[in-house]
């Protein structure tokens, strides 16, 4: 990067990073998540790391924390209050150490034991006891000034009001982390809803906000807890005789802590060497959320006091220490291009492509943006830089734009007018949210139907991938799903990647896919809302596609008589049957030998499989008033399945089927012993 840019880069990240600081810190209501600033935050270091000219007095990589809030007494910290450096991978641990073993004049590799500690996500106090009690305590403030919050302090029951020590020091300093169980922040938010308050964004700032409360009884309420961690006694002082011996280590001091009254974190280990580091780490990363407080990490100290003093501190953090934090689920990327996706429907997909970052444990660099709505909300503009999230299994999304960031007149990106594939004008319908292409010939809604027809659910083709399409399609080789089975192996084995081998077993396969149920087959002709359930339940009751063909335009309402089917459905069947294309594939598919139909060995294996099968030789009486049916929709369902109506109730009757106000037709069927069902009872029969 040239010397201006980056001069540039640095003063609009300066800006965006103490915006964002002022409101985390001091406001105790952040604008930002956590792993965007410290991505942001780190870049603004690299930069000053190679352009040293461009280091600011007011960069926040210059301070620590923020300015002491108002409304407080300003207490110079006997001690520095520093803040942490980050590693985000195990290149930056392993560098870290690398640093320290270099600083302590040691061999590499040589293995120092450390403290792996849990990072707790609250807020850093400094506690003063004199004469082993409390006299006062402080947050961190900007690391050298805190505000003096004592009578706060008093009320967390974890912290002690005086020690446990038979001899103490004249003064002590003790430090730790307040915090707010997850449990306690919940329900500080609903009665801050319940209030019409603002809500607190996390426990950390919820803690923040409520150690800064001018009244002690609103703290009181609110329940913080505090775990120690860091013990400072006065130099040279010496234990009486009998009292726990003086600290060497971080881990003594833990112990020591403990014994002196402190709540410490139960989960911190000695660890030997940094591969026990990295699976402290790991195991936390996983463990983490069976904790009832938050954490963004862990903490790893070196063991040895001594050592620590020999390494000292840099200007803003502990040289022999490193927080490791989790990986992130957000991150800030550059957004790279928006591209357009046409699906098998010709539903246009807007994706923004963007440099890749690591989010929750892989590298992500694409992320739907769903629909032209979700654009215009974005506000999406060329060369934005965008805060992308992913957590776990989640699929990643684009959360917002930051602004700030914007290029001088970028262009606002929106979706194009045209088909990126085939260049014919998109279709937005009224009161919808997807934008389409239209034009059925589309190589992108081609190959989608032609990937979804060979898919396991539908004809189950192997050997013909998603590239092997590309091919087909792009050389004008296969115009329809029918031409797929006019594909011979010679022209098959010419194409890339392809051996005689794979050519005829592709062949084959696609020979043996047109034995394939009727249902499987419906289901593969990618009719819009007919998935395989809905596939399965049309094809028992309609058991050919002529069938199906008949009532979807016809008489529509046999369609929604089937149990799960509603009207939109069979608006998109009417639709798709009326359309010509949609007919000559149909006639070409059974050109090419598909049965479009129920098989007589589906017939024969399975009695149930068939409409016909379902009611055949079963006679129904109708009485009453069906809830959605009519007396002439009813009838017509039983006889599509293969059933009979009759008028009369006998003892052959099979069922009868009785609505509200049923007369009779009911009395002489309980007399009788003939099953009644209601119109649900109805379409379950029909639909099993
Ligand atoms: P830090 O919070 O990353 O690390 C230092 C702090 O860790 C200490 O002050 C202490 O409070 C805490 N800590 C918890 N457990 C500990 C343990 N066992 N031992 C020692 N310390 C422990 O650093 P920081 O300087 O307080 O703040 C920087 C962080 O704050 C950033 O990483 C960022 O995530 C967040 N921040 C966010 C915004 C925002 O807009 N979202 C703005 C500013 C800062």
């Amino acid at each position: 990067m040239g010397s201006t840019t980056a001069d540039h880069r640095a003063s609009e990240l300066r800006q965006l990073l103490n915006r964002a600081a002022h409101a985390y810190y001091v406001l105790d209501a952040p604008e930002m998540e956590d792993p965007v600033y410290d991505r942001l935050y780190r870049e603004l270091l690299d930069l000053e790391q190679a352009h040293p000219e461009l280091i600011a007095p007011d960069s926040p990589t210059q301070r620590v924390g923020g300015a002491p809030a108002q409304g407080f007494l300003s207490v110079r910290h006997r001690i520095g209050l520093l803040s942490l450096d980050n590693a985000f991978n195990t290149e930056e641990l392993e560098a870290w150490y690398g640093r320290l073993l270099k600083v302590l004049d040691r061999e590499p590799a040589t293995a120092l034991p450390m403290v792996g500690e849990l990072k707790i996500d609250g807020n850093a106090l400094a506690l003063s006891y004199e004469k082993g009690v409390l006299v006062r305590a402080a947050t961190r403030g900007d690391g050298e000034q805190g505000e003096e919050i004592t009578a706060n302090v008093r009320t967390i029951g974890s912290v002690p009001l005086r020690l446990q020590l038979e001899h103490p020091p004249e003064w002590l300093e003790v430090r730790g982390e307040a915090f707010i169980p997850d449990g306690t922040f919940a329900a500080i938010n609903a009665e801050r809803e319940a209030r019409g308050e603002a809500l607190f964004a996390n426990p950390r700032n919820a803690c923040a906000g409520t150690l800064r409360q001018l009244d002690p009884k609103v703290v009181a309420a609110r329940r913080l807890d505090f775990f120690a961690y860091t013990l400072h006694l006065p130099a040279g002082w010496q234990p009486a005789a009998g009292d726990s011996p003086l600290p060497i280590s971080q881990w003594d001091s833990l112990q020591w802590l403990r014994r002196a009254g402190f709540k410490v974190n139960p989960n911190a280990e000695l660890l030997p060497d940094l591969a026990a580091v990295e699976a402290f780490f790991q195991s936390w990363d996983a463990g983490r959320r069976q904790l009832d407080y938050a954490t963004d990490g862990v903490v790893v100290k070196l063991n040895d006091l001594q050592l620590q003093d020999a390494a000292g501190f840099t200007q803003k953090a502990p040289r022999w220490a490193i927080a490791l934090k989790y990986p992130a689920e957000e991150a800030p990327s550059k957004l790279l291009r928006l591209a357009c996706q046409v699906g098998r429907t010709g539903v246009v997909t807007p994706v923004a492509e963007f440099e890749p970052v690591p989010l929750a444990g892989t590298s992500v660099s694409r992320a739907t943006l769903h629909n032209a709505d979700r654009l215009a909300e974005l506000d999406l503009h060329a060369g934005d830089t965008i805060v992308v999230r992913k957590a776990g299994e989640i699929i990643p999304e684009v959360v917002r734009v930051l602004v700030e960031l914007r290029p001088a007149e970028a262009r606002r990106l929106e979706l194009p007018h045209t088909c990126p594939e085939c260049g014919s004008e998109l279709v937005r319908e009224e009161g919808e949210a997807a934008t389409r292409c239209v034009n059925s010939s589309c190589p992108a809604i081609l190959r989608g139907a032609l990937r979804h027809w060979v898919s396991k659910g539908a004809l189950d083709v192997d050997g013909l991938g998603s590239k092997l399409i590309e091919q087909l399609v792009d050389r004008g080789l296969v115009r329809s799903i029918a031409e797929l089975y006019r594909l011979d192996g010679a022209l098959l084995s010419s194409l890339e990647r392809m051996g005689s081998k794979s050519a005829e077993n592709l062949v084959a396969a696609l020979k043996a896919s047109k034995a394939q149920p009727w249902h499987r087959q419906l289901y593969g002709l990618g009719i819009h809302h007919v998935g395989e359930v809905n596939a399965k339940a049309l094809a028992k009751v309609f058991s050919s596609a002529a069938e199906l063909a008949t009532a979807a335009i016809e008489t529509p309402e046999l369609i929604t008589a089937v149990y799960g089917i509603g009207t939109e459905i069979a608006q998109s069947l009417q639709q798709w049957f009326a359309t010509p294309a949609n007919q000559e594939l149909l006639t070409a598919l059974e050109q090419l030998g598909f049965s479009l139909a129920v098989s007589e060995s589906e017939l024969s294996n399975a009695p149930n499989a068939s409409a016909e099968a379902i009611l055949s030789g079963q006679t129904f009486v109708l009485t009453g008033t069906l809830p959605s049916l009519s007396r002439s929709q009813a009838q017509a369902l039983i006889e599509a399945a293969g059933g009979k109506v009759s008028g009369s109730v006998s003892k052959k009757t099979s069922y009868v089927v009785a609505g509200a106000e049923a007369g009779s037709k009911l009395s002489k069927a309980e007399s009788l012993g003939v099953p009644v069902l209601d119109e649900e009872g109805l379409k379950q029969l029909i639909t099993p």
